[in-house]
């Protein structure tokens, strides 16, 4: 017997073939059954193709890849799929006889055994621990026809040749058990992407309709709150219809709020007209907005800059991030309440820094800073940080917290500075 190198590079090529040719050409997501189906018969058309060019010991006896797909049908097509290949392939197999079919039905029934162990687990694993195993598996399976076929068949000498033979043969089997995992993942990844695109584009459509349904509520609401405001000054209320008058606005303005807070974050970044800002001029506007806020909360906010420090931003958005900054701050102080705004300015970042001596946040919450909706408070839209990461990421900056459960949090912003000379 001489080594068979182009019997096991045949088989390589056998086994590799029908499954490259049916990933490629079923590139869109198949629903279930079919894909079932199809895989059903691609691995029993795989197996019989093995089974063609086998590694012959002896008479009756020999050994080729068919363990390959026959793992894949259980592992991917679950176990209908399995049993069919299983059944399809004992067929195959009994019309071919000879005597290596105890060793072949042996091994394949005690495998399935195995196979069931682990199937539901699979599914889950991540990639290098689904090809380790499958690795594993596949090289115990080989090493098992030959170790069964050798009990069973003792008239067998074992010679430097079947020795090599076996060696190439379990080799052959773990690389080309390796390639054909990770050729079906990465085509199932490659299919799981492809639908999140999908999706991520239906998402986008829907976004956009719902930011001109937010656009287009803005003004009736606006105009609702014109006469609700007339009506208030109206003399003959009572004391309760006034409250009632005035809870009205509040609403109406935490929902303009809310649908502002929403639009920008729909905003096209690339539509922005940036232009050359003073972040500290910014900063001072956004404390001036805030200061019925500070005085009604007694709060001390304090800065001090002269110099001015420039970026490319659009103040309107600038704004809008220091006030909800700060606002932030505002609302987790109680008495004796401060707020410190530094500016530090170097050669690549203009640093802006909001402290606040506030309730400060546990590590969960912090974690959680700029998912949408997470609020703790008890009248917050938990959009406000949201906003404010995607502004600093549109300027280009960063964003950073700190903060001590008690003591208080540090808010601080990195932009890109702008080269004055440039
Ligand atoms: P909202 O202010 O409407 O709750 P935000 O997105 O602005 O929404 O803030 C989300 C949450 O982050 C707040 O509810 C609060 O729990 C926490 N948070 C934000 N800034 C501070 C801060 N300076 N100190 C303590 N907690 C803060
Ligand atoms: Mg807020």
């Amino acid at each position: 017997m001489e080594i068979q190198y182009e019997n096991i590079l045949l088989q390589v090529l056998m086994v590799l073939f029908p499954i490259v040719l049916f990933l490629t050409m079923f590139n869109t997501p198949l629903t279930t059954r079919k894909k079932k189906v199809t895989l059903g018969i691609i691995c029993a058309i795989t197996m019989s193709l093995s089974l063609a060019v086998p590694i012959y010991i002896r008479e009756g006896i020999f050994i080729d890849l068919r363990m390959v797909p026959w793992y894949i049908a259980f592992m991917y097509g679950g176990n209908v799929v399995g049993i069919f290949v299983t059944i399809f392939f004992i067929i195959v197999r009994f019309c071919i006889g000879g005597l290596g079919m105890i060793t072949a039905f042996t091994v394949l029934i005690a495998f399935t055994g195995i196979i069931q162990i682990f199937r539901k687990a699979y599914m889950n694993w991540v990639l290098r621990k689904k090809i380790a195993f499958s690795v594993i598996f596949i090289s115990l399976a080989s090493v098992s026809l030959i170790v069964v076929g050798f009990i069973l068949f003792q008239g067998q000498v074992l010679s430097t040749t079947k020795l090599v033979t076996y060696s190439f043969f379990i080799l052959e089997s773990a690389i080309v058990t390796w390639l054909v995992v990770f050729l079906i993942e990465s085509h199932n990844e490659k299919l799981q992407l492809f639908q999140d695109i999908q999706r991520t584009e239906k998402l986008n459509v829907v976004g956009q309709l719902a930011a001109s349904v937010a656009h287009e509520i803005r003004n009736p609401m606006t105009s609702v709150r014109g006469f609700i405001q007339l009506l208030s000054n109206s003399k003959n209320l009572s004391d309760e219809e006034k409250q009632y008058i005035h809870i009205c606005l509040e609403e109406l303005d935490r929902a303009n709020s809310i649908i502002g807070d929403y639009l920008s974050l729909g905003r096209d970044p690339s539509s922005s007209d940036d232009d050359k800002v003073d972040v500290t001029l910014e900063i001072k506007r956004a404390i001036n907005t805030l200061s019925s806020y500070t005085n009604l909360k007694n709060v001390e906010v304090s800065f001090e800059q002269a110099n001015p420090a420039y970026i490319l931003g659009n103040s309107g958005r600038l704004q809008q991030l220091f006030v909800n900054l700060i606002k932030n701050g505002i609302e987790a102080v109680s008495d004796n309440g401060r707020i410190v705004i530094t500016i530090k300015q170097t050669d690549d970042d203009v640093v802006v820094s909001i402290t606040d001596n506030g309730v400060g946040m546990e590590q969960k919450q912090i974690d959680n800073l700029g998912l949408p909706f997470y609020s703790t408070k008890e009248k917050g839209t938990g959009l406000g940080l949201m906003v404010c990461l995607r502004i600093v990421k549109d300027l280009g900056g960063t964003m950073s917290v700190q903060s001590t459960e008690g003591l208080g949090t540090t808010f601080t912003i990195k932009f890109p500075a702008l080269n004055i000379f440039s």
